[in-house]
């Protein structure tokens, strides 16, 4: 296991790097995230090494996760961000990521968001329908600016992953289908306050096999000489992200060198820039969900592991489908196993972090850990059940640090404002 390296066991305990996670379970309670730096800082130059002698921009996909610290950490390697909203915007610059390296995706930007980022000097808006071109050339030209796009293509192609994270398909909302692809560009030329300097594509997330990449390649490779020929400067490709990790044992990364070497090759050929967005690549294995176990249910046909982290916590196995490898945090010595449900708090049957599971015997009140959630894990909490969002913690060598509070009740309901009239 890839991740084997930052969590591992110590004199009998689960550690991440070299911090006992059950000392920081007793400081701050459970459940939390926690994530290791060198995880990370080792993805950004295993990634920045396989691409050294490649015009490259790596753009993190805020979205996998985006926490300050984590932005903050990317940021450092030398990476730029991919953002998706005015709120990611904002922790991209205050996280000192310079304007030249963000790159503005998603299909429904707003006017505010197209303003502020055009403010910034964006390295380029990634555009996803004809309207968006229209709005964002008005804004443009009202703020006496040119702006530099792409036009995301949407190449039509099954990435062979989960059909909640395919989005190059052409039922999929994203992108303009590959056929208008020469039209879109003809109308953005013909739009003054608009520059088109690139093209982009992002075929799907968790993306295990290079094949479907090696097929939207070569299909935007044709797409790319056809658009130089009709005198469109396309100076750069932005391959999208979609790498996939390996959650369980059963699933196997794709060769980052391979996909570097498919993509040196495109990128000789046309002599062009290369961007990449990777997210959850970067950060997913780096992470691990750490919870409690209240109870264990014996059902008629099953049993029951009842954690105190729920699909508000992590929805991935809910809304994915996806698996977790699930570690006790106590070593065991002993080869007892046992087949169940890892089930949360909340009052959903779809609320579990695993089904069927065959594990190591664990007891009442004792942790465990839910491996590679460093991605789409705590990004995607919310307070269903009135419950707070978990801390998060940053490990780096024997030091760790809250870079998340726990959300406390308080706050929670705060925020709600009852009318005077209820009073
Ligand atoms: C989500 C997303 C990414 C990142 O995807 P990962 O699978 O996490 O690498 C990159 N680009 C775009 C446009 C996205 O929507």
């Amino acid at each position: 296991m890839g991740n084997m390296k930052y969590f591992h066991y110590k004199n009998g305990q689960l550690y991440g790097d070299n911090v006992s996670l059950t000392k920081i379970a007793k400081l701050i309670g459970t459940p939390f995230y926690c994530y290791c730096a060198n995880a990370i800082i080792d993805r950004c130059n295993e990634l920045k090494e396989a691409f050294s002698d490649i015009d490259v921009l790596i753009a993190y996909a805020l979205k996998a996760n985006s926490n300050q610290a984590i932005i903050s950490l990317i940021g450092k390697q030398g990476f730029g961000a991919d953002i998706v909203s005015l709120g990611e915007l904002e922790r991209a610059k205050r996280a000192n990521i310079d304007g030249k390296k963000i790159i503005f995706s998603g299909v429904g930007k707003s006017e505010e968001e197209l303003e502020r980022a055009l403010n910034l000097d964006i390295f380029c808006f990634n555009i996803e329908s004809e309207a968006e071109l229209i709005r964002l050339n008005n804004i443009a030209k009202k703020m006496g600016k040119i702006a530099p796009v792409s036009v995301r293509i949407n190449p039509d192609i099954d990435a062979k992953t989960h059909a909640k994270i395919s989005t190059g398909k052409s039922e999929n909302k994203f992108g303009i289908p590959y056929k208008d692809a020469l039209n879109i560009y003809k109308k953005i030329a013909d739009n003054k306050n608009l520059n088109a300097i690139g093209i982009d594509m992002h075929i799907g997330s968790q993306i295990l096999d290079l094949k479907p990449f090696e097929n939207a390649f070569t299909l935007m490779e044709q797409l790319i000489i056809s658009l130089r020929n009709e005198g469109h400067n396309i100076s750069h490709f932005d391959v999208g992200g979609g790498l996939g990790i390996a959650h369980g044992q059963d699933e196997k990364e794709p060769d980052i060198r391979q996909y570097a070497k498919i993509i040196r090759r495109l990128s000789k050929k046309l002599d062009i820039k290369i961007i990449l967005e990777p997210g959850r690549w970067l950060v997913g294995n780096s992470g691990a969900l750490i919870t409690k176990v209240e109870y264990i249910k014996n059902g008629a046909n099953k049993n029951f592991i009842i954690v105190n982290a729920g699909m508000n916590d992590l929805l991935r196995p809910t809304l994915y489908e996806a698996h977790h490898d699930i570690w006790p945090i106590l070593e065991v010595k002993n080869h007892n196993k046992m087949t169940a449900d890892i089930v949360g708090p909340i009052c959903e049957t779809g609320d579990y972090m695993a089904q069927a599971r065959l594990l190591a015997k664990v007891e009442q009140n004792d942790l465990i850990a839910i491996m590679n959630a460093g991605a789409y894990g705590a990004v995607m909490a919310s307070n269903y059940n009135s419950r707070g969002l978990v801390a998060e913690i940053l490990i780096y060598n024997d030091r760790f640090d809250i870079i998340r509070e726990r959300q406390n009740i308080d706050e929670l309901i705060r925020a709600d404002k009852v009318p005077n009239w209820i009073k």
